[in-house]
Order: structure tokens, then sequence, then C-alpha cells
């Protein structure tokens, strides 16, 4: 019998706007939840008014963490200073390193209809902060789907569900990241690293966790301990993020969009970002 997790607290995000005035749902990275190691920031966006993302993330820089951007619906095009360019399409994801540091907008390429999804940032190792910028454009056709009996399936980004393995891997936090997709009465059962902080984000639907704690949709839910996860939708379908990561345990300092271990890191990262060396 392997060991079940539950939901150890639940969390709402709280409305912002970022980029140019982007109007988003911060759900990490907010006064009541600052951060889940090694998880900094989720932000969801979703709204089909033109006027919430059309002026998107003009130029602005990173370093020393991973932004994973998840397209549910709609159309963003990235483009960034070492010449990697991409176009994020529904279904389809944005892995980005941004390491020693990288400068890229992400901007919306349509002008009507629905956009959504999320942007999660995953923190770096220190010894790694300072690592070449990457880039991995995963098309929705790439992210494998595991059959979880009933209709439920999980599409994989990161990670491993049973047999089915993500196309993202190699990373020191052992990053888990799957799309839970539960038709009405259904259920599915993760297989989550013991020891990995994780936690639930319902984004259509109610479900319930474990036995009986009910997480309502735009409710995100801290995960105890244990080996694995069971979610059922609650009356109509659902679909939910799951996301676990290894926690790092080590300082972090940030400033904005520059995540580093000591003051001193991020006061050089100011300076190489002003002096143009990213
Ligand atoms: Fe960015």
């Amino acid at each position: 019998m392997k060991t079940q997790r539950t939901i150890e607290r639940s969390v709402r995000g709280m409305k912002t706007s970022d980029g140019a005035g982007v109007k988003l749902t911060r759900v990490i990275g907010t006064p009541v939840l600052r951060r889940v190691d090694p998880f900094l920031m989720l932000d969801e966006f979703r709204s089909d008014e033109p006027t919430d993302y059309l002026a998107g993330f003009p130029d602005h820089p990173h370093r020393g963490f991973e932004t994973i951007t998840y397209m549910i619906a709609g159309r963003f095009r990235h483009k960034d200073n070492h010449g990697h360019e991409g176009l994020l399409e529904t279904g389809g994801a944005q892995w980005m390193t941004a390491g020693r540091g990288i400068v890229h907008s992400e901007m919306p390429e349509q002008k009507e209809g629905l956009v959504a999804g999320f942007q999660l940032w995953l923190n770096l190792p220190r010894k790694d902060k300072m690592c070449e910028p990457g880039y991995r454009d995963v098309q929705a056709g790439e992210i494998p789907k595991a059959d979880l009996g009933g209709g439920a399936e999980a599409g994989v980004l990161a990670g491993r569900v049973g047999d089915v393995v993500g196309p993202i891997a190699g990373r020191e936090t052992d990053p888990l990241y799957v799309d839970l997709v539960l038709p009405a009465g259904s259920a599915g059962v993760v297989p989550i690293p013991k020891g990995h902080a994780a936690f639930l984000y319902p984004f259509e639907g109610d479900v319930v966790v474990g036995e009986d704690r009910t997480l309502a949709r735009g409710e995100l839910g801290i995960l105890t301990d244990g080996e694995e996860v069971r979610v059922a939708a609650k009356s109509g379908a659902a679909r939910v993020l799951l996301v676990a990561g290894k926690p790092l345990n080590e300082p972090v300092v940030q400033y904005g969009p520059f995540v580093m271990s000591t003051t001193e890191e991020v006061e050089q990262a100011i300076a190489d970002f002003q002096a143009g060396r990213f």
C-alpha cells in the first residue's frame, strides 16, 4: 500500500498585472504564499478580453532560474537576445533556462479570442545559476499522455507517470509537471516521488483529493508528503495542474526577475544586466 498524499494547506491567488499590463492571477509568489521550494512563482492567465493581454511582456531580463510556460489556449511568441525564437500554441509549452542571463519578450500573437495558460518559475541550484541559457519549445503533440483509467489521463511535460516519460528531464530538482484531464465521474492516481514538494491547481471544475478533501477551481492545494495522490472530478469534468519538485533548501534572494543566493549576487546581476552582459 503506497502512502497517500492529501491537502496540507490551500490558498487562492491574487489578481495582479505584470509585463506591460497583462492581467493575471498570481498563485505562488504572493504575500500569503511566497514560494513552494523549488518553485518561486506560478501565474495563471486567462482572458478573452484582448485589453487584458495585448500589451504582452516586452523585453525583460531573467537570471538564476527557469521559466515554464504552458498554453491552455492561444498563441504567444517568444524571442530572446541569444537568437532563440518560438511560437507557443495551444497545448504547447516552453521551457526556458535563464541561467546566467537572458533578455526576452513574450508577446501574444493574436488580437482576439481566449488566451489562457500558466507560467511557473523553477529555481536552479546555486551551482547551476550561472549556466548557459537554454531554451526548449515543446509542441502539444510532443507531450505524451498517460492513461489513468476510466477516461482520466495525464499529459506529462516533465517527469514520469508510470511508463510515460515527459520530454523535459535532467534537472537536479527532478520536476514533475502534469496536466490531469478528468472527465465527469473519473479519478486518477498519480505517483509523486517521496520528499518532493507538490501542489495541485484545478483550473476547470472542482476536484476531490484523497478520501474527501474538496479543492475548488482556482484554489492551490499544497500536498502532504507521500508516494501518490488520488484526484477525482467532483461533479462535472475537471482539469488540474499537478506540479512537484525536489526542494533545494538553499537561500533565495530575489529581486524581481533576478533570483540568486546572496544579496551580492543580485547586485552583480543588476550590474551585469545594466552593462549589457546578458
Ligand atoms: Fe519572461
